[in-house]
């Protein structure tokens, strides 16, 4: 009979959910003093140790999270920079039309945008703190302190030690049903690389548990598909959200975009076989999010751009 060492649980079945840790890359002095990412509460304690009121920080990374650590500087009296290398903030989401409407409201907030361009270098004074960031276009920016969001990266290292298949890009690789190369094994959530793509948001993960619990309790197991990866962004006062499906895997697909200025944006994508609405973009006054997501999968209604922009 096997025996369980005091600090050894013995499984029928094991559920892998290790999340991910910051990325941070690769730029000269990125270890300074005056270096941080944006995780924990510790990591925010650190940070609000460290801010000071009227003083310059730079958030390296304009996705969401580097969005919100931004506004924490705000909220903390600096003066947030936010360098991103693509040509927009949050490129895995917007596309340029709503990025201009996110633009033009956080700027009016008080961030100051460098886009289009990369972190060459974190700078240090005589005392070794951090005292620039120096952008690839050569621009230097001083900065009190540096916020790494720049992405995450899966903690993937027990995929070694049990002889699980690792993503390319990392990740512990699942199938549609989260299963591992381990008949006993599952990995869900931002650790888990389905189909060798990982996830970092809170409603694909738990799309993720609810099909591993299902296939626990004898139930029909959901597959996770990534059709749908809404989010909104509920910070700095803008309305950001995206709805269903931001491009056609199956078949071709038309966009409608309702634009107004800067104000406001809608931008929605339909099947052109059925016409149905596969998903969209909204950003700025738009209408209500939760109303437009549920017609996805069906013809919009007549009043469709009502709807949007009311
Ligand atoms: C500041 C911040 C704001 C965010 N805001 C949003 C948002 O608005 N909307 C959204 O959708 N998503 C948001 N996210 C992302 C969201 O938090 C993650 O997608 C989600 O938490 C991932 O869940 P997870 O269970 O995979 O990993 P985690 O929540 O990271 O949990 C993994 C846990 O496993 C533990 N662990 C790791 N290795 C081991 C080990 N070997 N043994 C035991 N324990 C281990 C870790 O310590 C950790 O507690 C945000 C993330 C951050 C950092």
């Amino acid at each position: 009979m096997w025996h369980a060492a005091a600090n050894q649980i013995p499984y029928d079945a094991l559920v892998l959910a290790t999340g991910s840790r910051p990325f941070v890359p690769p730029v000269r002095g990125r270890d300074l003093t005056g270096c941080f990412v944006y995780r924990t509460f510790d990591d925010l304690d650190a940070l609000r140790a460290t801010a000071r009121p009227g003083r310059p920080g730079v958030v390296v990374g304009g996705g969401l999270l580097g969005l919100e650590a931004a506004n924490a500087l705000r909220l903390l009296g600096m003066r947030p920079h936010v360098v991103e290398a693509a040509p927009h903030l949050m490129p895995t989401q917007l596309d340029s039309g709503a990025a201009r409407v996110l633009h033009r409201h956080v700027t009016e907030l008080g961030l100051r945008l460098h886009c289009g361009t990369a972190t060459s270098s974190v700078d240090s004074g005589a005392d070794g703190k951090v005292r620039a960031v120096t952008l690839s276009d050569g621009t230097v920016v001083e900065a009190d302190l540096v916020v790494f969001s720049a992405g995450i990266r899966p903690r993937d290292e027990l995929a070694d030690a049990m002889g699980l298949t690792r993503g390319e890009r990392g990740g512990i690789v699942v199938d549609n049903l989260c299963r591992t190369t381990d008949e006993r094994v599952w990995a869900i959530g931002e650790c888990a690389a389905v189909n060798g793509r990982c996830y970092g948001l809170v409603a694909p993960g738990y799309r993720m548990a609810d099909s591993v619990a299902r296939q626990l309790t004898g139930q029909e197991p959901e597959p996770f598909t990534d059709t749908d990866t809404s989010t909104t962004l509920k910070l700095l006062g803008v309305k950001i959200a995206t709805f269903g499906a931001l491009r056609s895997d199956h078949g071709h697909a038309v966009e409608a975009v309702f634009a107004e200025g800067t104000d406001r944006y809608a931008k929605i994508l339909l099947s052109e076989d059925s016409g149905d609405l596969l998903g969209g973009i909204l950003a700025g006054g738009t209408g209500s999010w939760t109303a437009i997501r549920s017609l996805v999968g069906r013809r919009p209604p007549a009043n469709l751009e009502q709807l949007l922009l009311p």
